[in-house]
């Protein structure tokens, strides 16, 4: 018995001494609504996530207990007591009115926080209990009605309104007509669908100053029959008192002329609000901050405010979760806390600051005041609940969009296109298109793009010709000369903005970068060549390897012989050897040093230190030559190598079998054109391939790039063409490719008539869509992935092998100059030490004995006589053995072994 009592105290003590449990439930009731319900369960995810990072937000996961209810209230309570028995703390919703009280009241007894989010206009202004309501107060919104009545000086108003609740909220206008003297006159919408009857006596009763007060949802219907009843004119001026006007669709309303002044709570520009929708737009499925209702927005805000006073809650107290069974009397002991951390924690979220007063009432509201105009809704005053009485007007010269811009937007442009890839191109479909359907493209994206960001219409023209000028009459054909000529409105294709142009027509900036480059065919496969054993190094590299192999073998000789050690007695057994000799002689030198480079050796082997450290250096430097010969002889033979007839353009001029040229009048040929009256010799090449292309025009100059390819694949024939669309061609042609780098630097633009008030407006967009991203979007879609685009990328990267030059192996020969220069030093060390030792043995000068010494060594004589002193053998003397010591020293024993000794 006490066991089992002390398993049920044992999580209660724990819960007390450890806190709330790392997961928390929170309920929320919705109606039919399901975007509201996707708002919770949105916040409540984003909270999830954040809640390590953000020091708001506790490290305690919320689990979410969405649940739909109907409206019968038996079976809302069975609802809320199956939550509450499970632990829960707080419950958000519904919407509905009574069962969103009925909820509530069942809240406030069991002391478990009810967040809505709901316009209740029978709210008391102190709200009872534990209840948080986070749309803004009745008593708010009053204020501001009345206060813009006031502000446009309304002296008869008629009102039009919904239900009672209307009442409530209209009451301080009502009251106007005791006080003030004002007329309100009171027109009830009746039960719908039909709400002409109201309206019409609106219309009959001659009052221009209309409001209106319904709920959103009929709201839409109701201004569409005001509409075609006739109250919404020019000369009528109508308040819409819902906050959520601006998620409807407005454009039947914004040429009426009428006077149409709405309010707003959330701001579709503020960052919050754009940051939020931007993280959220797929699961909200909403494309613009201005679609967002106000209840939706609401709930999003109202999880986060109930997140960050749970971390202060949690803060503050060791605090349990309760379950709580309906037919008990149990409170939650934390409700009460709870609710009052949510009165006074404070967050900014999508509807702006979420701030109670002491009343537990939202305060701070910052309503925008909103006028429809042509353009859509625009800001024409702030309003804040707290700080001020009067509506903040904002000047009407930053509100009002220049002329040009609403002149943009009603206008219909005629766009040229020329039916170049992949600028412009017809359409591949089964079915007959027409009008702008036909046509797809690059040039024609970027100009759907612009028309939707200033709102204009286009028809699309082809037109083949991008247009040149004609020097006898001044005039301009093709594209150019219709825009010229008032016949089209604007012209995209790859239209290069050149100077020329420039004085005829006006360019926007440029929405594509490129130059002159040459496309020819792939180079072809070089024959395979005797003498290939030779490639992996480059000729500097092969003269200098023989160049120190002739001195290595040189020093070798040189050293040998002035290296005393290396004059040794021929004969070993022979003691008192007559001559010395040297084993470096010339031809021994050098096929010791062959014999190392070729990885074979020789019978020589260097005996002094000098040689040995010279043979030594030698030998590191053949094994790195002959190592990196190996591997880059492997890389030859394992790649294909291609020669290209030229690299260049100067090498494509002089080259007198390949034909070459530009498209006819376009910008590429006109760049060779420039040069010809140059006086600059710098451009020679440029004038000489501008006679060129003059003198074979028929034959060389195609009308079109397509024409120019196809001269390219069937002829000797190299085309100059812009980058972009060779980068387009080598893209599908996997046998063309771009020869040698960019000419000149240039750009794209949009033709339009010359001063053009539009232009300015077109540069915006072009930036707009170049920041963004969306034109290297394009370009990619255009460029590598449709029509074919990709094909060539397939096969992968090329490999290549390079001959190894002297900055590669440098370091080698560095390594073999020093060990040489180290071995000549050491050398002249132990010649000098050995002329020293011999002088004083044979009692001569050091001089005398260095000079006979070099003598010999410049005798080049393979053999030199051993030295004796006074007849002596030099043995006797001093006991060496340097005479008769064969190589390497070893000196045999001869062991006599005696008959006595084996006995
Ligand atoms: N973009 C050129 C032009 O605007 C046409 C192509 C070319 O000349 O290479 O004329």
């Amino acid at each position: 018995m006490v066991t089992k009592r002390l398993l049920i105290l044992l999580p209660i003590f724990l819960s007390c001494v450890l806190g709330f449990p790392k997961k928390v439930r929170i309920a929320g009731l919705f109606d039919q609504d399901k975007a509201i319900q996707r708002m919770f369960e949105s916040s409540i995810n984003t909270v999830n996530v954040e809640r390590n990072e953000n020091k708001e937000l506790s490290n305690v996961f919320f689990e979410s207990e969405s649940t739909v209810i109907e409206t019968d209230l038996f079976e809302v309570s069975t609802k809320v007591c199956e939550l509450l028995k499970t632990g829960i703390v707080g419950i958000f919703g519904p919407q509905e009115k009574v069962t969103a009280e009925y909820v509530q009241s069942m809240c406030d007894t069991m002391e478990v926080p009810h967040i809505s989010v709901r316009q209740d206009p029978g709210e008391p202004l102190q709200p009872r209990g534990l209840s948080l309501n986070l749309y803004p107060h009745v008593s708010a919104l009053s204020r501001i009605y009345d206060q813009l009545v006031t502000e446009f000086k309304w002296k008869s108003f008629a009102i039009l309104y919904e239900n009672t609740d209307s009442l409530i909220r209209m009451h301080p206008l009502l009251k106007r007509c005791d006080s003030q003297g004002d007329s309100a006159f009171m027109f009830h919408l009746g039960e719908g669908p039909n709400y002409r009857q109201a309206i019409q006596d609106i219309k009959r009763s001659e009052i221009e100053n209309i409001i209106i007060d319904c709920s959103y949802d009929i709201l839409s219907e109701v201004l569409k029959q005001a509409q075609q009843v006739g109250i919404l004119s020019e000369k009528h001026k109508v308040i819409v008192t819902s906050l959520d006007l601006q998620t409807l669709d407005l454009q039947p309303y914004q040429y009426s002329g009428v006077n149409f002044t709405g309010l707003r709570l959330i701001d579709p520009e503020d960052p919050i609000v754009q940051q939020t929708l931007d993280k959220h737009k797929n699961e909200w499925g909403l494309d613009d901050p201005s679609e967002l209702q106000v209840e939706h927005a609401l709930m999003y805000d109202a999880v986060q405010l109930f997140a960050r006073a749970f971390k202060q809650l949690k803060d503050a107290t060791k605090g349990n979760i309760k379950k709580l069974p309906c037919d008990g009397s149990d409170r939650w002991e934390h409700g009460l806390s709870f609710s009052n951390f949510m009165r006074s924690t404070e967050t900014r979220g999508l509807t702006g600051l979420v701030k109670f007063d002491r009343d537990g009432v939202r305060s701070n509201i910052q309503l925008d005041v909103v006028r429809l105009t042509e353009n859509g809704l625009i800001k024409i005053g702030v309003w804040n609940s707290t700080t001020g009485k009067n509506i903040e007007w904002i000047s009407e010269t930053n509100t009002k969009k220049s002329d040009i811009e609403l002149s943009l937007q009603n206008q219909t442009f005629t766009v040229l296109i020329a039916l170049t890839d992949p600028y412009g191109m017809e359409k591949e479909s089964s079915t007959t298109l027409s009008g702008n359907e036909r046509y797809e493209g690059f040039g024609i994206d970027i100009i759907d793009r612009i028309s939707q960001i200033l709102g204009f219409n286009y028809t699309l023209q082809v037109e083949s010709s991008t247009g040149a000028k004609n020097n006898r009459t001044g005039k301009w054909s093709g594209m150019l000369g219709k825009i010229i000529n008032d016949e089209a409105d604007l012209a995209i294709t790859d239209l290069t903005i050149t100077s020329q142009r420039e004085e005829a027509v006006d360019f926007t900036n440029p929405f594509m970068n490129l130059g002159i480059s040459i496309l020819y065919r792939k180079p072809t496969k070089t024959p395979p060549s005797l003498f290939s054993f030779l490639s992996p190094f480059s000729s500097d590299v092969w003269s200098y390897l023989i160049g120190v192999y002739i001195i290595v073998s040189l020093l070798l000789f040189v050293i040998g012989r002035l290296c005393p050690a290396e004059w040794n007695n021929p004969y070993p057994c022979v003691e008192e050897a007559e001559e010395l000799e040297n084993q470096f002689t010339f031809k021994n030198a050098f096929w010791f040093a062959i014999g190392a480079i070729m990885q074979q050796g020789s019978e020589i082997a260097p005996i002094g230190i000098s040689t040995r450290m010279m043979a030594s250096c030698w030998w590191f430097f053949c094994l790195i030559m002959v190592s990196s010969y190996t591997a880059n002889l492997a890389a030859f033979l394992t790649v294909e190598t291609v020669v290209s007839p030229f690299d260049n353009v100067e090498e494509l001029a002089k080259k007198k079998n390949i034909k070459y040229g530009a498209k006819l009048n376009g910008a590429t040929f006109n760049f060779f054109k420039n040069f010809a009256n140059s006086k600059d010799s710098d451009y020679s090449t440029y004038k000489e391939m501008y006679n060129y292309m003059i003198a074979n025009e028929k034959d060389v100059m195609p009308e079109t790039n397509d024409l120019g390819l196809a001269k390219v694949k069937t002829e000797e024939y190299a085309f100059l063409m812009e980058s972009s669309s060779i980068e387009y061609t080598i893209e599908r042609e996997c046998n063309m490719t771009q020869i040698g780098g960019l000419l000149d630097e240039k750009g794209y633009g949009i033709a339009i008539k010359k001063y053009s008030p539009y232009r300015h407006h077109l540069n915006t967009a072009l930036l707009k869509l170049s920041e963004s991203g969306i034109i290297t979007e394009l370009k990619k879609k255009w460029w590598q992935e449709k029509r074919g685009g990709g094909k060539c990328r397939e096969n992968g990267g090329t490999s290549s092998a390079e001959e190894l030059g002297l900055n590669n192996v440098g370091g080698v020969f560095l390594v073999l100059t020093v060990g040489v220069a180290l071995s000549c030093v050491y050398t002249i060390f132990e010649l000098l030490l050995d002329v020293g030792r011999t002088s004083i043995r044979e009692n001569v000068s050091f001089k005398e004995e260095l000079m006979n010494e070099l003598k010999f060594i410049m005798k080049c004589s393979s053999s030199k006589p051993t030295r004796r002193r006074n007849g002596t053998s030099s043995k006797s003397e001093d006991n060496s053995t340097r005479g008769c010591t064969p190589p390497y020293g070893f000196i045999p024993t001869v062991i006599t072994t005696s008959p006595t000794d084996d006995k």
